[in-house]
């Protein structure tokens, strides 16, 4: 049986930051709120009932930042999740957070609660750019937070970091990120920043009120950061992420990648690898979309929307339009199993899952976009066991676009 993960939209920020585009709300009302939390119990439930209570290895709980709930509200949903779908014994049950809403005693709570893994979003170790990117946090706030999540026993933390923001240096950019190894995580997250149209963000950049990304500095920014955290202990296993450099024996890691050189780290993402590696999930919550029995659903984008589709609804697909549901055909689960699997910077794609799982191979169908790939020293093939596996080279990481590109029929 393949993975299944589940993921949960907490739509709710304190302040919303000038780069965001994310589905989330100012949490003003409530009330709201409230009637938002009940819905999604019931989606909950309704849901696992629907898909006959399956086994669930993740639960990832996103936003939006989810710790805006009280651990109450939190560790119900988590209840709620454990009665109506299987949940794995070793489930990993991974919450984003802001580090402005944490304490010891709320760590200390949900912890208790099940929720082992904590994801926090602390993008920068300078005040200045903090205060650029109208965070809620400080500086000393994240080295709170982190050791108190070392007391709450979070045993598998991950920090979320932004480089090539507006007047960073590359020096600037290395500082950030030695005080975020200096923390010891025991996983990272780091985007590049991106300019999402319609943000506060990206009107000041166009204006001129902030000075356009440069994409050299971008690049030579990415570099360094694969070079000091392959010297800090950490392995990359996908273009933005990396764990604690410890193959040993990941839960849920597919035969075929166990033990071997394309192994990825035991302290990966178990959630963001079912999106990487093409498997199912279920999205629940507003806006939130999943990938199950091959069709994908997106749920009502809007709060209020959602809420009141899910008071009069029963079923799986309960907080959908008939326009958000989509089965997927061959071709289009062709594409995105090479464009997700292609991320993974140490297992890539298998061709004998891609064989087994398309009856197509995976050398012959896309022989002309992988011959580019290779001749431009941006693809390799790799003998994992009696299995070949198709992956970028580290020059290919930056260049990821362009391969992916070849692959579109
Ligand atoms: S905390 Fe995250 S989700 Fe909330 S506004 Fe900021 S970037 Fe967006």
């Amino acid at each position: 049986m393949t993975a299944l993960g589940l993921y949960i939209h907490i739509p709710w920020c304190p302040t919303r930051c000038i780069y965001c585009d994310f589905n989330t709300y100012i949490e003003a009302n409530q009330s709201l709120k409230e009637r938002y939390h009940v819905a999604l119990l019931k989606e909950i439930r309704e849901t696992g009932i629907a898909t006959g209570h399956p086994p669930l290895n993740t639960i990832f709980l996103g936003g939006g930042t989810p710790t805006t709930l009280n651990p109450n509200q939190m560790l119900e949903i988590i209840d709620t999740v454990a009665e109506s779908f299987t949940l794995h014994a070793e489930a990993e049950i991974t919450t984003e957070s802001n580090p402005a809403t944490l304490s010891l005693d709320y760590l200390r709570a949900i912890r208790r609660g099940g929720i082992n893994r904590l994801s926090m979003g602390v993008q920068s170790f300078r005040q200045e750019e903090l205060s650029l990117l109208s965070r809620l946090h400080d500086v000393p706030t994240v080295h709170h937070a982190v050791e108190w999540a070392r007391q709450a026993e979070f045993d598998n933390l991950s920090l979320d970091l932004i480089f090539n923001l507006p007047y960073q240096t590359l020096s600037q950019w290395e500082y950030n990120l030695q005080q975020a190894i200096n923390l010891n995580p025991d996983h990272l997250s780091i985007y590049s920043l991106i300019l999402e149209a319609g943000t506060p963000m990206q009107r000041q950049v166009t204006q001129g009120q902030l000075p356009q990304p440069d994409d050299d500095v971008s690049a030579d920014m990415y570099e360094a950061t694969m070079t000091m955290l392959a010297e800090s202990g950490f392995e990359q296993y996908e273009i933005s992420n990396w764990a604690k450099r410890d193959i040993g024996n990941a839960s849920f890691q597919p035969a075929s990648v166990r033990r071997t050189e394309v192994s990825t780290p035991k302290l990966a993402s178990a959630h963001n690898l079912i999106y990487w590696r093409n498997q199912s999930y279920l999205g629940l919550g507003a806006g939130a979309f999943g990938t199950y029995n091959q069709v994908r659903r997106a749920n009502l984008k809007r709060p209020h929307d959602y809420i009141k589709r899910i008071e009069t609804g029963t079923g799986l697909g309960m907080a959908q339009d008939e326009k958000t549901v989509e089965a997927i055909d061959r071709p289009t689960a062709m594409m995105e199993h090479i464009m997700l699997g292609l991320r993974l910077t140490k297992e890539g794609v298998s061709a004998t899952e891609f064989e087994t799982r398309f009856e197509v191979n995976l050398a012959d169908h896309y022989q002309t976009a992988i011959d580019y790939g290779r001749s431009n020293g941006l693809l390799e093939w790799i003998e994992a066991g009696d299995d070949q596996r198709l992956r970028l080279t580290p020059s290919g990481y930056l260049l990821a676009n362009r391969v992916i590109v070849q692959f579109i029929e």
